[in-house]
């Protein structure tokens, strides 16, 4: 295990929110990580470095103790599964829901109904634990399409403004969960490199109740 501390963050819309609540805390990357082709990022405070995953390799990471730290959303820990990091803070950015949308008639169809989405786990517990029987279908982007095009009569996806289900003719039928994105931390780490990892969640804390 190395002695500074490795953060693996997410790409995309959670690392445009996280990096300012980095610097707050002084950490700072040296090279800007939407341009940088570097995969390790060095930061202004010498014991920490920063990685740049995509969204659904943060938990991996973390889980192994290749990252000491990292910052997910609460979908992608759902969909990870297991209680095997610990989630100290809830970080607050990134909110939406995790929604089943579909057309308003959706549910009335006969027969098991079929449900397109990427996350698969979630979905087959969400109705696994309602005693409702549905076909899971795994897709990788475009939730929206599958009901449009006939391949699904549900979607299970994240819905923020609720416009691009509108766009399509589509509407929120159920809840299932709040979404944001949360602070994760490699059980070992957590031991091992205590201290630091306090003082930087302190730090974190004390800018998000100021916030
Ligand atoms: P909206 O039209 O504002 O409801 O946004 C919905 C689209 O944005 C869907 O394609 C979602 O998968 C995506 N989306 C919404 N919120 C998030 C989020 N917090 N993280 C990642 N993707 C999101």
């Amino acid at each position: 295990m190395t002695e500074h501390l490795i953060i693996a963050l997410s790409k995309g819309r959670i690392l445009e929110d996280t990096l300012p609540l980095l610097a707050a805390a002084g950490i700072e990357p040296v090279d800007d990580p939407a341009r940088s082709r570097k995969l390790v990022l060095d930061t202004t405070d010498p014991g920490v470095k920063l990685v740049v995953l995509r969204a659904t390799d943060v938990p991996t990471y973390v889980q192994y103790g290749a990252a000491d730290l990292g910052v997910s959303g609460k979908d992608v820990l759902m969909e990870h599964g297991g209680d095997d990091l610990y989630e100290p803070l809830d970080l607050g950015i990134a909110r939406c829901r995790l929604m089943v949308a579909g057309f308003p008639d959706a549910h009335r169809r006969p027969g098991t109904l079929r449900v397109a989405t990427k996350f698969v786990n979630i979905t087959r517990r969400y109705f696994a634990e309602q005693g409702r029987q549905v076909e899971t279908i795994k897709l990788y982007g475009s939730m929206e399409l599958a009901p449009i095009a006939g391949l699904a009569d549900l979607i299970v996806d994240l819905v923020d403004t609720g416009r691009t289900l509108e766009a399509n003719g589509l509407v929120p039928l159920e809840h299932i969960a709040d979404i944001s994105s949360r602070m994760v931390v490699n059980r070992a780490s957590m031991k091992l490199k205590h201290k630091p990892i306090k003082a930087f969640l302190e730090k974190l804390e004390q800018r998000l109740g100021a916030a």
